[in-house]
């Protein structure tokens, strides 16, 4: 079991995906990149979501959570007001 399922880990120096890694284990704190011998921290401080990585998560950040954040509360003072 992985201790964090869908997350895809970077290595920050050099980009190589280290889930693909030999021996990668999320639940080490510390994986050293095999690539370039960086060594990356694997907690969850370190995950962000990529954008238009998960269903349902606008891939353009800014103007789509805008928009929605909008609409939202748009819909709310058109309801109760
Ligand atoms: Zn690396």
């Amino acid at each position: 079991m992985l201790r964090f399922p869908n997350v895809t880990w970077w290595c920050d120096s050099c980009g190589a995906n280290l889930n693909c890694q030999e021996g990668f284990d999320d639940h080490k704190y510390v994986w050293k990149c095999t690539e370039c011998g960086y060594k990356n921290s694997i907690s969850k401080d370190n995950i962000f979501v990529e954008q238009g990585n998960y269903p349902g998560v606008p891939s353009d950040d800014d103007d789509s959570c805008d928009d929605s954040d909008g609409g939202f509360l748009g819909g709310l003072f058109r309801r109760f007001f």
